[in-house]
């Protein structure tokens, strides 16, 4: 059943907005992008945004200077929504005791490993590009203006890798078409946030694709930062994005794995091109995501962890 966001803000006064941990580009562009929406037009409304920190590219997005970093425990909303985020683990800035204390809360995603238990109303739509397209047909589309747009793009951009993987369908691009419409300025969207990259970063990339190997045939590359590259380099968490973009691009790779340390042990990413669903091989380590990209968390030393990832990936090869 199609839901649409005015039914879940009839008799709305204090929302607020949600997303994952770690946000990426289509967390902060849903989150954002409704909140736009929100401040539109429904000028009566009290409407707040949080998410964890994320990279200074993102703030040519309007509104994204309006996000706080953390929702205190004795706040109080009637609307909650929980945008982008596949599990009540997984929602960031304080917002599952929100979601815990409020009656009407509303998660809204595209995750095949979406349960679907996280909010009182829970739509998700599995096989949709990104939450922020999720959202956009939820949206009265006159309602829409440049500013919820250019988010809302930022979102689809990146979690289709600038419309190029196999969750890009004919609505993606008639939403991304109906942006364009509304003036976005797609370039700048498209090379400010996606292909942008910090001087560490690129070096640290660098770094990655010289060291990374292959194995099952050439069929799965992988590449890891430590601890002690990223003490080496001086880059940070929210610095890793991209790395792994650079070497799934290797001739015949079906899957790359790229890791960095975290929390005392290695986040771990997965992107598949056409045969081996991630989804499922994430899932064996606790974690989830999409057919073609998931994440999942590992302990030990990060060859060990491939080792035990590569049996799995090789089950489905
Ligand atoms: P990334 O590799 O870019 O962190 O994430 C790829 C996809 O997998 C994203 O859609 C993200 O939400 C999901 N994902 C990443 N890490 C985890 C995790 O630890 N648990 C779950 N359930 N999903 C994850
Ligand atoms: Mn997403």
């Amino acid at each position: 059943m199609e839901m649409k966001i005015s039914d879940m803000m009839q008799g709305a006064k204090k929302v607020a907005i949600f997303g994952h941990v770690k946000p990426d580009g289509d967390c902060i562009g849903s989150t954002v992008g409704l909140y736009n929406y929100i401040v539109d037009n429904y000028p009566e409304v009290v409407v707040k945004v949080y998410l964890e920190k994320f990279a200074d590219c993102f703030s040519i997005i309007h509104g994204v200077d309006k996000v706080e970093e953390y929702c205190q425990e004795d706040e109080e909303f009637d609307t909650v929504f929980v945008m982008d985020a596949s599990t009540a683990d997984r929602i960031g800035a304080g917002g599952l005791k929100m979601v815990e204390k409020c009656d009407r809360s509303f998660n809204i995603d595209h995750h095949v490993s979406n349960p679907g238990n996280i909010c009182k109303v829970n739509y998700i739509v599995a096989d949709a590009s990104s939450a922020a397209e999720v959202l956009y047909y939820m949206l009265d589309a006159d309602k829409v203006s440049k500013n919820c747009a250019e988010a809302l793009y930022m979102g689809i951009v990146h979690d289709t890798g600038v419309f190029k993987f196999s969750a890009t369908h004919k609505s993606t691009l008639l939403a991304a078409a109906d942006m364009v419409d509304k003036g976005v300025d797609f370039p700048r969207i498209i090379n400010d946030t996606y292909f942008s990259r910090t001087y560490k970063q690129m070096v640290v990339t660098g770094k990655v694709m010289m060291d990374a190997k292959v194995i099952l045939d050439g069929k799965v590359i992988y590449g890891y930062v430590t601890r002690e590259m990223m003490n080496e380099y001086g880059v940070t968490s929210l610095e890793m994005d991209g790395i792994i973009d650079a070497i799934r691009e290797v001739e015949g790779t079906e899957v790359a794995i790229f890791m960095y340390a975290l929390k005392g042990g290695y986040k771990v990413s997965l992107r598949s091109k056409y045969i081996v669903d991630v989804n499922k091989v994430a899932a064996e380590f606790g974690g989830g995501g999409h057919v073609r990209a998931a994440g999942c968390f590992g302990y030990g030393e990060p060859e060990k962890i491939v080792e035990k990832l590569a049996e799995l990936i090789k089950e489905q090869l």
